[in-house]
């Protein structure tokens, strides 16, 4: 009987302690996180950032983007619209417009001023809306929602049309600022925090390895020929600073030295308490995207002693957070996901060990110009070339008294004929009636918007790199080295585990909006993954 009525108090105070919703949302985004550094890093990680989250959450190991372009501002709409860039729109970091005749960045809104940084920007190119926004529609705005990142882009997105504030880190001062699109001016608390001029303070640091080199010993030399010394040391192996670098370029590069990652932290810590995130009546959600990942991953490739030694403190910015997060929610009153934007390729070179296998993207773009003109007796068919896709001036082919569809067919022809490393092109013709879905077997189809996407897409062979790739890291193909990303939930409501169904970043929303019973995003293409 005692045992009984203890085992009823203990469930009692569960009862309490473990809220009908939770506190809040968080959502962390690593900017080009490939899924196997949760396992090729964890030598080096302590038990209280990347490996709480795995024992103590639920891992998905089979999560993938299902489309192509796998690039930055694509990667962040799509896990919080659940949708996939032929319904949010969202192309490309950059496109080329047809209307305006010329490239546009995805965040960039001239209708709007920036606050505290001189960037005019806003989310109205996203064609869906957010799981944040859900929240928002779903208790008529009391729920807050703010996001940051050191990319404009990373911030903006996942806040969606109705998010309160999103910050992010200006190049010019070191400083957070944001768009006159969420307010007039900046709360005390970001000038406060702006006058501290951390930035300043990072700049001066250096980037030592926090284990001994013998712990780097799965990477490729730390003194590397092939390495860029991006720091001006000459030298490309450790220790790193910003010693040789022009003061005005400094603040910009804190982007690749883990101190981007450390600032972004610091900047976070201070919002959740000033802001009051989490203690109100409703749920409220923070986006949090850490982009020194991806910049390093550029400079340096998967194989590098930075990129492991820059998780290795990436996993330290994660146990912080976290350990805020137990302070002022109480753990398990929060809900927490861990995703990427997308991966990034191995370095070419590793896997074309005997032959080089580089396609040069200048010869092909000069090379189908050629022969549009021979072919259709004019100049200017081919109006743009960006994330692999030809964009046609359609007036040209019009004046021209041209059959617009045969026009894409034939350059679609000569591609297929002369280049061999190019694997699959597609016209925009191909996709006509077609609609986008989460099990298509076309990832070339889920990332077309019919409005924006260019006339001919194309995509190499899995093992053809892009010689502008050169001895580094990048992304935007279709292949499982971009696509295959973490995922892990943790927190409120979450049975700890390990799953290997294959599952999409675009059920990340929906899963949410199912935890939290609110309606999923406009576009969501994705389903819920957690029983
Ligand atoms: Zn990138």
């Amino acid at each position: 009987m005692r045992f009984v009525k203890s085992f009823l108090t203990l469930l009692a105070i569960l009862a309490i302690s473990l809220t009908a919703r939770p506190k809040i949302v968080i959502g962390i985004v690593i900017d080009q996180m490939r899924f196997d550094y949760l396992y090729r890093f964890q030598p080096n990680f302590g038990p209280d950032g990347f490996n709480r989250l795995m024992n103590h959450g639920l891992n998905f190991t089979f999560a993938h983007y299902n489309y192509v372009p796998t690039h930055t501002a694509p990667g962040h709409s799509s896990i919080y619209t659940g949708s996939t860039p032929y319904f949010h729109g969202i192309i490309g970091n950059d496109w080329y417009s047809k209307e305006l005749k010329r490239r546009i960045y995805c965040v960039d809104d001239s209708r709007f001023e920036g606050i505290g940084c001189s960037d005019k920007m806003s989310p109205l190119n996203l064609m869906s809306t957010t799981i944040t926004d859900q929240l928002k529609l779903s208790d008529n705005g009391l729920s807050k929602v703010i996001a940051v990142s050191l990319k404009d882009r990373g911030a903006i997105l996942p806040g969606g049309r109705l998010a309160n504030a999103a910050y992010w880190y200006n190049d010019a001062n070191g400083h957070f600022g944001t768009s006159s699109y969420y307010m007039k001016e900046l709360p005390n608390w970001v000038t406060n925090f702006n006058s501290k001029n951390l930035a300043s303070k990072y700049c001066e640091k250096e980037w030592t390895l926090s284990f001994p080199l013998q712990n780097y010993s799965i990477c490729l030399p730390d003194e590397n020929p092939n390495e860029l010394d991006v720091y001006k040391e000459g030298r490309t192996s450790f220790p790193h600073s910003l010693k040789n670098i022009k003061p005005e370029n400094r603040f910009e590069m804190i982007r690749e030295l883990p101190f981007g990652n450390d600032l972004l932290t610091d900047f976070v810590k201070d919002l959740v308490i000033n802001e009051s995130l989490g203690k109100g009546e409703q749920t409220d959600f923070l986006s949090v995207s850490f982009s020194a990942t991806d910049y390093v991953g550029h400079l340096y490739g998967p194989n590098s002693v930075e990129i492991f030694d820059l998780y290795t403190k990436l996993d330290q910015n994660i146990a912080e957070l976290l350990h805020v997060f137990d302070h002022e929610y109480g753990a398990g009153n929060y809900l927490v996901f861990l995703t990427a934007d997308h991966a990034g390729n191995e370095i070419p070179e590793m896997v074309n060990t005997k032959v080089k296998s580089n396609f040069n993207t200048k010869n092909c773009l000069n090379a189908v110009k050629k022969y549009a003109k021979e072919q259709f007796g004019v100049d200017g068919i081919v109006a743009d070339y960006i994330n692999k896709q030809f964009f046609l001036d359609d007036a040209v082919i019009e004046a021209q008294h041209l059959n617009p569809v045969e026009v894409r067919a034939k350059i679609a022809a000569f591609l297929r004929r002369t280049f061999n490393s190019i694997l699959i092109v597609c016209t925009k013709d191909d996709f006509n009636g077609k609609i986008a879905a989460r099990e298509s077997n076309n990832p070339l189809l889920n990332g077309y918007n019919n409005i924006r996407s260019g006339d001919i897409l194309i995509e190499l062979n899995s093992t053809t790199y892009f010689e502008s790739t050169g001895n580094k890291s990048t992304h935007n193909t279709l292949y499982s080295y971009d696509t295959h990303v973490p995922l892990i939930f943790f927190g409120w409501n979450i049975t700890p585990g390990k799953n290997n169904e294959s599952v999409y970043v675009t059920d990340i929303a929906p899963t949410i909006a199912d935890l939290l019973n609110i309606t999923e995003p406009s576009g969501c293409i994705g389903r819920p993954i957690i029983k």
